[in-house]
């Protein structure tokens, strides 16, 4: 049962995850308005991320109890394709122990101070935790490619602006992310892939509604202005960077209720991947158990059964109370 439900959501999936070594062409080889047989109405998708979530919570209780890998989840997008609510929904059945997001903005000066990856390590999460990248380390390959001037503010010596700094920052972060994965953290990477024409709509959406107003910001059109140049740039970088140990998943982003199932199904499949397990006790722990309980039993107040738990569940009950 719990294989036929990973091998579902492994096929599910499969049409998203960008193939390590093939040249992607955004336009031409995902649809962003992608809606597989399976999932065709707003109801069946409330019912298939119900069970996502469910199975999300399920293994990441299991993440934190085994406590020896991490997941981080980095999320890009252009704006209004959706970062937010995905993390908002998909998240919305783990433990917020468990999970740490962080919004990457336009660096600071300390910041900018450093080596480009040194803030994105800060915030990495820890073993038995899920990490969530708003916006991440791809943008320094991105908004830093569309606007050379965000470069120059980096400070970088002569020779690390010299030839093609892309290609070596690909292999950087390719490098970086293998490093990660070696010790221990999967890197879960998903491109939220929205038309033209549902920006558009998204953000008359956020002009016309009075309390979406503070979503809009007059830059959100400037950068919309470069479509065209933002689209290459992810298609190189989803073409250099999906590894075998870290591949990119192209999620369709024009129906959002769509996007949350395959953002949930992608990261169920990356913890189902881990399989983490609640860690076994020793034989000599166990037996100390043993004496506890016994003490425990011998303390019940006149009246009382010996071990509720127990006794309820030998009835046939579930053991909860209540
Ligand atoms: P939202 O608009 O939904 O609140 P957001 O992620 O768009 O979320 P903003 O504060 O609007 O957040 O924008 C953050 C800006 O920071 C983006 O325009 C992004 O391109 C920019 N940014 C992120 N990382 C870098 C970077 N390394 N160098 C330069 N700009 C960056
Ligand atoms: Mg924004």
């Amino acid at each position: 049962m719990a294989d036929e439900r990973a091998e579902r959501i492994a096929d599910f999936i499969e049409p998203l995850r960008v193939p390590p070594g093939t040249k992607v062409h955004l336009a031409e080889d995902f649809d962003p308005g992608y809606k597989t047989a399976g999932a065709r109405k707003n109801k069946e998708g409330v019912e298939l991320l119900r069970n996502g979530i469910e199975l999300l919570s399920e293994y990441q209780q299991r993440l934190a109890a085994q406590d020896t890998y991490g997941v981080l989840m980095c999320l890009q997008a252009l704006d209004a394709a959706g970062k937010d609510g995905t993390i908002r929904h998909v998240m919305s059945g783990v433990n917020p122990q468990g999970v740490r997001v962080t919004s990457f903005k336009v660096p600071s000066a300390e910041e900018l101070d450093h080596d480009y990856l040194w803030r994105y390590n800060r915030h990495l999460p820890g073993r038995g935790e899920i990490g969530i990248f708003n916006r991440s380390h791809y943008e320094e390959v991105l908004v830093v490619r569309v606007h050379p001037e965000n470069l120059h503010r980096q400070k970088l010596p002569e020779a690390a602006r010299r030839g093609d700094v892309w290609e070596r920052r690909y292999r950087e972060i390719n490098d970086w992310e293998r490093y990660l994965t070696d010790n221990g953290f999967r890197v879960v990477k998903m491109f939220l892939n929205m038309s033209k024409e549902e920006q558009r709509i998204r953000f008359l959406k956020r002009i016309d509604v009075p309390e979406r107003n503070w979503k809009f910001s007059p830059a959100d059109a400037r950068e919309r202005a470069r479509w065209d140049d933002y689209q290459r740039v992810f298609s190189e970088m989803l073409s250099a960077t999906s590894t075998r140990w870290a591949p990119w998943y192209v999620i369709p982003a024009d129906h959002k209720w769509f996007a949350r199932v395959c953002a949930a199904a992608v990261l169920a499949h990356t913890l189902i991947g881990i399989d983490p397990r609640y860690p076994q006790v020793s034989d000599e722990t166990r037996h100390e158990l043993a004496v506890v309980k016994r003490e425990l039993e011998h303390e019940a107040p006149k009246g009382a059964a010996a071990d509720p738990y127990a006794a309820s569940v030998s009835s046939g009950g579930s053991g909860k109370k209540g």
